[in-house]
């Protein structure tokens, strides 16, 4: 699986799918943009409250988004 990035546009808002993540690269971590559960990444930058369906980016400048790909042959 290769990683493709998603450039954010502001009109349609963050991306979600089982197979989209947001990626904060202060700690590295990857958190699925669709969890079944409260979310966060390892230093708290990025924060998924599920009940409340919001994403709550602290630092836009360490936030990516991307999508699995599967290798192409
Ligand atoms: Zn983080």
């Amino acid at each position: 699986m290769e990683k493709e990035y998603i450039t954010y546009q502001k009109e349609k808002g963050y991306p979600t799918g089982k197979n989209i993540y947001y990626e904060c690269t202060l700690c590295n971590t990857n958190v699925n943009s669709l969890p079944e559960t409260f979310s966060e990444c390892k230093c708290g930058n990025i924060m998924i409250d599920v009940p409340m369906a919001r994403l709550m980016i602290n630092d836009k400048e360490h936030f990516k988004i991307f999508k699995f790909v599967k290798n192409k042959k």
